[in-house]
């Protein structure tokens, strides 16, 4: 463990880099034939994890990282979370935010000019050390038998090997046709960006979708609300926040803590239709029992659709049920195409066929793809982990299958001040949301500040662990405001406990203790 894919910024290897360049232009050395290159679809967290996995084994290795966003790669949990409890007012534009111990950090992973930016096909020619870097391309052919990708200006690379990252892009409304200014998705920067322009003003939002993406956003708008005088009304089918992930009990009270937050939820409401009135640019949303709600600007998070089009076209299998490409052991969809990230349907070795959408797994697969593909040719079997926060003040970790349809086990206690996303971050140096590389350098935002006073002592729910079973053997493991306790969980799930275990596991947590 202990990989990181935070920016290393090296002083004295850039130096070289750049004396070599300046030397190799100044004596004319007929150009060398390159070789061929590394090919990375899609500029997202797998590929820039495996381009670092690649170049640590192989720092000549020619690799490409091809994106059709104007951006270089970065990571995206902060664009649902703490850029929105920044008290920067150009957060929107420099990206820079304070996580929640107040260490300043960027969206992005290493700066643009980190990179060889390449213009088109032919820079896969250019001799550099650096990875290079296509940006406002996609790639639209992907031809496994010539070992061939070509970019939507119709020109060609040749590749040595492959990796497909393209991630996933948002689900629509059924009734989402034409594309509205009113009427969004939410998946990358420019989202984020024109969110940040409409959420001023006393606007009304709407956020569609009760998951992950819904609920955080809900969250940090209403944060948002006493500022800017805005409305937050968030609707979706389920009975309350969360209620895919979250067994019954914890999806109502955390519904409950998302209303105290200031979010006007309609849950069990289903969208029938949403219409713009072209002339105020009002957004009416009409619900399957009749009701209707006015707004400035919907948000729909209803769920991502994994981009496996290249793939499918290219004759790869995939795995239709979870809408992903068929990946071995090794990750690899065929002899020198690799994939990971969103987009995969990999074997999990503890528990069966699995495709994840988070953060760590697409810098655990994306890493490990990377690692094969010079070479190392080993099974991937890291269990990757997941995070979430409600705010300042409600989070949680968790590892394996977390589905609220299976059966769960939980043990709860009282929560002090020291059980929060806030005070975690500030501990625990090493977890997966700190930027082992950097130091605090920032004071606590007033967000925090307010958490910590309004903390959640003496709740219910204040801090716990639900253990998830499939076939009486834990599969899943959810730490709520329980923090620093990945590892542990990560050897419980790998450990295939049956749940009659569960009272000896729970111990090494200690819940109990201040
Ligand atoms: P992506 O990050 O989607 O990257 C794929 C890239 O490929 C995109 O830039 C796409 O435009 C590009 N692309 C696609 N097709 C092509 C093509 N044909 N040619 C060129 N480029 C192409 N997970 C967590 O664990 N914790 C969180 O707190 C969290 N917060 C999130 C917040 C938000 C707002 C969002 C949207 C997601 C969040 N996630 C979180 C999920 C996490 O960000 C994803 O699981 C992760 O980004 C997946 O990485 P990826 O590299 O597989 O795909
Ligand atoms: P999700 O799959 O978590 O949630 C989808 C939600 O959409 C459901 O909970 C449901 O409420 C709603 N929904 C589905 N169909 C609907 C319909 N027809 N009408 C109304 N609502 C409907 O997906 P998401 O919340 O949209 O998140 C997008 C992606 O970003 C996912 O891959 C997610 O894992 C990822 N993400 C992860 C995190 C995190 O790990 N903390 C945070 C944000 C986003
Ligand atoms: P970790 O540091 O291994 O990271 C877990 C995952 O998060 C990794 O996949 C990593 O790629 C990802 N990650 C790390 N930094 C990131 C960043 N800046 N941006 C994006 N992703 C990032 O954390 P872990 O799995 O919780 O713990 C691994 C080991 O570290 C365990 O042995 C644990 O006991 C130990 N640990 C030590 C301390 C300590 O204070 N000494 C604290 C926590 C964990």
């Amino acid at each position: 463990e202990g990989h990181t894919i935070a920016p290393h910024p090296n002083a004295t290897v850039a130096a070289v880099e750049k004396e070599q360049v300046e030397e190799d232009k100044a004596t004319t050395v007929p150009v060398k034939k390159v070789q061929k290159p590394y090919v990375l679809v899609g500029a997202g967290t797998a590929s820039f994890a495996a381009a670092q996995a690649i170049k640590e084994k192989e720092p000549e290795a020619n690799v490409i990282i091809i994106g059709d966003e104007d951006y270089a790669p970065y990571m995206r949990p902060p664009l649902s979370k703490e850029l929105w409890f920044s008290e920067d007012p150009e957060a929107g534009a420099n990206l820079v935010f304070k996580d929640w111990s107040g260490t300043e950090r960027n969206t992005i992973y290493k700066d643009v000019s980190e990179y060889e930016l390449i213009e088109d096909a032919s820079g896969s020619d250019i001799e550099t050390n650096k990875v290079k870097l296509l940006l406002n391309k996609s790639v639209s052919k992907l031809n496994v038998e010539d070992h061939t990708v070509t970019l939507d200006d119709g020109s060609v690379i040749y590749y040595n090997k492959v990796l497909l990252a393209t991630g996933g892009q948002p689900k629509k409304l059924p009734t989402q046709t034409e594309e509205s200014a009113h009427v969004t998705t939410f998946r990358n920067i420019r989202d984020f960006q024109k969110l940040d322009k409409v959420a001023k003003d006393g606007a009304h939002i709407a956020v569609v979708g009760g998951g992950f993406l819904g609920s955080e956003l809900a969250v940090a708008l209403a944060h948002r609300s006493g500022k800017e005088n805005l409305k937050v009304t968030q609707i979706f089918p389920e009975d309350g926040n969360m209620a895919n992930v979250f067994p019954g009990y914890l999806t109502k009270w955390t519904t409950s803590r998302v209303r105290k937050l200031g979010v006007n939820v309609m849950e069990n409401s289903a969208v029938k239709s949403v219409s713009t009135d072209k002339e105020s640019g009002k957004v009416t949303i009409e619900l399957e029992d009749g009701a209707s709600v006015a707004v400035d600007h919907v948000i729909v998070a209803i769920g991502i659709e994994p981009r496996v089009d290249l793939a499918r076209e290219a004759g790869l299998e995939i795995d239709e049920k979870r809408s992903g490409v068929v990946v071995n052991s090794e990750l690899e969809a065929r002899s020198d195409v690799y994939a990971a990230g969103d987009m995969i349907s990999f074997h999990d070795v503890q528990l069966g066929r699995r495709r994840i959408e988070h953060h760590d797994h697409a810098v655990l697969s994306g890493r490990h793809a990377g690692e094969n593909m010079v070479g190392n040719n080993r099974v991937y079997n890291h269990q990757s982990m997941f995070w979430s926060d409600l705010g300042p003040e409600i989070g949680y970790e968790a590892v394996g299958l977390i589905d609220s349809q299976l059966s769960t086990v939980s043990v709860w206690a009282k929560a002090t001040a020291q059980d929060t996303p806030a005070a975690a971050a500030a501990s625990e140096a090493h977890s997966p949301r700190a930027a082992p590389a950097e130091t605090a350098t920032g004071s606590v935002t007033e967000a925090v500040k307010a958490a910590n006073k309004t903390s959640i002592q003496n709740d219910k729910f204040g801090k716990g662990l639900v253990f998830y079973v499939r076939d009486k053997k834990v599969v899943g493991l959810v730490l709520f405001n329980v923090f620093g306790k990945v590892q542990e969980a990560r050897n419980i799930i790998n450990g295939g406990y049956t749940s009659d275990k569960i009272d000896g596991l729970v111990k090494q947590f200690d819940i109990y203790s201040k």
